[in-house]
């Protein structure tokens, strides 16, 4: 089997790359080698590899910048997935796609399912949901998996902007009143694997059904909640150069951003779980395990 993954270079992109290999053949691209910023070059890409299964983990994903750049985040997001999903279609290629709880607003108290109302509250959502309808629209045989909260060893990401900050400061401020599961990219791109083996299988029964999933970690926690964890840990690992005493709770009036988020992003995994049967990791887990990683490097 030869899976073409796309955005070879970001969290979870990097990471799949190892869990996918035992697959078979993959053929990760970065944005140079398949840019999806020109949409209008990607079906000749996906034609010279001629893969089985397409995995999309390139996205513009810069929420605050997205307010300035929705035009060149939705080619990216939108137009582009438009493109691969017909290329995969044509091919007969299974396509996995990545897309976000910020396609809803937050405003509910309980999990979302995957087919409660969307509403999303900034550009970035706007354009992921919109990359979603593309790949609805066009039909074949693919999955979208939302997620959350994304950590991992690499890239610009949360766990490693507060393993940084809580190096050189006393006290850290971060927000407590958005709730989600922070999940681990190696996580994802585990499941993912097991997902692509799962539905090729599926396929090659006839039984393969198209769909969006919620597939993130167990638990929940807030910004705040997250960064205590995870100064607890790198003090346990680096006591020594950890500077940080406080981690101190703010609301996200205390901490303006460009774009609005959902305060409520905890996603429902239960028809993810009943079709793929998978354990999910505790974010907690998830976060143990990375900065265990972080801490052999
Ligand atoms: P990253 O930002 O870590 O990686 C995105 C990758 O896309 C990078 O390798 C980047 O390239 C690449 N990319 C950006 N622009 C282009 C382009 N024009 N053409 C080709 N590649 C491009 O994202 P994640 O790994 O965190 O995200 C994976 C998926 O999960 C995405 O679909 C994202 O929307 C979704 N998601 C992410 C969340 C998060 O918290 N991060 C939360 C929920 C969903 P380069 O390395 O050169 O910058």
């Amino acid at each position: 089997m030869r899976i073409m993954v796309t955005g070879r270079n970001g969290q979870v992109g990097w990471e799949l790359r190892r869990a996918l290999a035992p697959l078979g053949e993959v053929v990760a691209f970065d944005r140079h080698e398949a840019d999806l910023s020109k949409p209008e070059t990607l079906a000749s890409v996906i034609a010279s590899v001629q893969p089985q299964v397409i995995v999309n983990a390139a996205a513009y994903t810069a929420v605050d910048k997205a307010e300035e750049e929705e035009g060149l985040a939705h080619r990216i997001n939108a137009d582009a997935v438009g493109v691969i999903a017909e290329a995969a279609r044509k091919q007969h290629a299974l396509l996995v796609h990545y897309s976000t709880d910020y396609v809803f607003d937050g405003a509910s108290k309980n999990p979302y399912r995957e087919d409660d109302p969307i509403a999303p509250l900034n550009a970035y959502g706007r354009t992921k949901l919109a990359g979603e309808r593309a790949i609805e629209a066009t039909g074949g045989d693919w999955l979208t998996l939302r997620t959350t909260w994304v950590f991992g060893l690499r890239g610009r990401n949360f766990l490693r902007t507060i393993m940084r900050i809580a190096r050189e400061r006393d006290t850290l401020r971060v927000v407590a009143d958005q709730i989600g599961a922070p999940t681990s990219a190696r996580m994802i791109s585990d499941l993912t694997a097991h997902v692509v083996a799962h539905a090729q299988r599926e396929r090659r029964e006839g039984k393969f059904e198209p769909g969006v999933f919620n597939m993130t970690a167990a638990g929940e926690t807030s910004w705040h909640g997250f960064a205590d964890a995870i100064v607890a840990t790198a003090r346990e690992l680096q006591g020594d150069v950890i500077k940080a005493a406080v981690v101190e709770p703010i609301t996200s009036d205390a901490y303006p951003t460009p774009a609005r988020r959902p305060q409520y992003s905890i996603l429902d995994n239960e028809k993810f779980d009943r079709r793929f049967g998978l354990a999910r990791m505790d974010w907690r887990q998830g976060l143990a395990l990375t900065i265990d990683d972080l801490a052999a490097q």
